[in-house]
């Protein structure tokens, strides 16, 4: 269906006001508009509203079916991908996921192992049409010294067909011994990565991100949190990085993953950590497949009570810059997942409500997670921008989220691309005892 070479051009394709910034047209009120796209040396030579030019001739009709831009996954931790087989959660628990993951790393995560399941979850990323993707390493010693050159090699092979980034992922506590920690923020630096911690209510909190927020000025970097993933409402630390930020005047970039515990304290705490994060500039990312999974997890055959997302509607509401994301796939943390971002957004419609009315939710997998990770001219579409976009059979909002769109066609640089997924069985040898 899509032209193989050359330029070509694409009538009667449906596209998202929120999307689509420079398009003048008429929106309905699910914000689509129907519009002619025109494609030429891999990029969009022009996009015009239905009506408002006339269609060139040879133009392949889509009859209204929805066009997004390919997706930008800014919170994945492909270092565990896939290891659920050699090391299943046993109960469901977020203890229960630490405590495999962490037996798993010390005993199998050669940089053969790390490095070939990375490349099949980035495989699995590039077929569901994900364009950019920020990964977690973890880098508890000494698997700082494994993970980040298999991370290196990883992003030049990648490069062109997915904008890889990495943050490194440590407890605060790991913080402490301050000769080792600015030790990985140097080689975070060196890797052009982002520096990320996993923040607890650990007595010298406050200390430690002090220290945290003062490497990442030392070497220009951004900071990417995981916070308060719990519902144990004394948890505050999105607060603390909030005052953090403010303290230590930083002017990077910080996006805070989960901050579950926010969605369980009473109103006048969640205003004043708001206001705060609000104030600081951070953004905020919603892993919400991964919530559902381990938050109110309960090992007495009892219902879970609560979806276990953080408050994206009243950060939006605020001018917070919100976003969701993959997290983890098929290891211990959760037990299913593939890296589709059409599936994370299905699934966050359901759980987060993206809808009645949509409004520009469809940013938050696209435009919102680009703007965080310095993607220029990703997550958009737009006249001379790349030809990068995903091609879907729904024509509305319940179509495009009612089916898996298996047969979604993944346009790159102009071209369909072949989206065959890698075989599970690839990975069995990596399995075995
Ligand atoms: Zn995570």
């Amino acid at each position: 269906m899509i032209p193989t070479s050359g330029s070509y051009h694409l009538a009667n394709v449906r596209l998202h006001q929120s999307l689509t910034p420079d398009l003048a047209a008429n929106f309905d009120s699910d914000g689509f508009a129907l519009a002619d796209i025109s494609v030429a040396h891999g990029r969009i030579s022009s996009i015009a509203a239905r009506g408002r030019a006339t269609t060139p001739a040879g133009a392949v009709d889509l009859a209204g079916r929805i066009v997004l831009p390919c997706f930008v996954d800014c919170h994945t931790h492909i270092d565990k991908g896939h290891i659920w087989p050699r090391r299943p959660n046993p109960d469901g628990t977020f203890m229960g996921a630490l405590n495999a993951t962490e037996a798993d790393r010390a005993a199998r995560w050669s940089a053969q192992d790390v490095a070939r399941r990375m490349d099949f979850s980035l495989r699995s990323a590039y077929a569901h049409g994900t364009r950019a993707l920020r990964t977690h390493v973890d880098s508890v010693a000494p698997q700082e010294e494994i993970s980040w050159p298999v991370f290196e090699a990883m992003r030049e092979t990648w490069r062109g067909r997915i904008e890889l980034q990495g943050a490194c992922l440590l407890g605060i506590e790991g913080v402490r011994d301050r000769k080792w920690f600015d030790r990985l923020a140097k080689r975070v630096a060196a890797a052009k990565g982002v520096l990320g911690v996993v923040t607890y209510m650990v007595p010298d909190l406050e200390e430690l991100l002090d220290h945290v927020f003062a490497q990442a000025i030392k070497h220009g970097l951004d900071l990417d949190f995981h916070a308060d993933e719990t519902d144990d409402i004394a948890a505050i630390s999105l607060k603390k990085i909030a005052e953090a930020a403010l303290w230590n005047g930083f002017e990077g970039k910080i996006l805070v993953g989960h901050c579950c515990s926010l969605a369980r304290q009473p109103d006048l705490e969640v205003m004043d950590t708001l206001d705060k994060v609000a104030k600081a500039g951070l953004a905020v990312v919603s892993l919400p497949m991964c919530n559902l999974y381990l938050q109110d997890r309960r090992t007495d055959h009892t219902t879970p009570r609560w979806r276990g997302v953080t408050l994206l509607h009243e950060m939006r509401a605020r001018g917070i810059p919100v976003a969701v994301a993959s997290d983890n796939t098929r290891d211990p943390f959760y037990a299913y997942g593939d890296l589709d971002m059409l599936e994370v957004y299905r699934m966050a419609t359901r759980i987060l409500h993206f809808d009645h009315p949509v409004a520009d939710w469809p940013q938050a997998v696209t435009a919102t997670p680009a703007n965080v990770m310095r993607l220029d001219g990703f997550g958009t579409l737009a006249a001379g921008g790349d030809a990068d976009f995903i091609l879907f059979k729904g024509r509305s909002w319940t179509e495009l989220l009612s089916r898996p769109e298996s047969d979604r066609i993944v346009v790159r640089a102009g071209r369909a691309i072949d989206r065959q997924l890698p075989d599970y069985a690839e990975l069995d040898e990596l399995m075995v005892e």
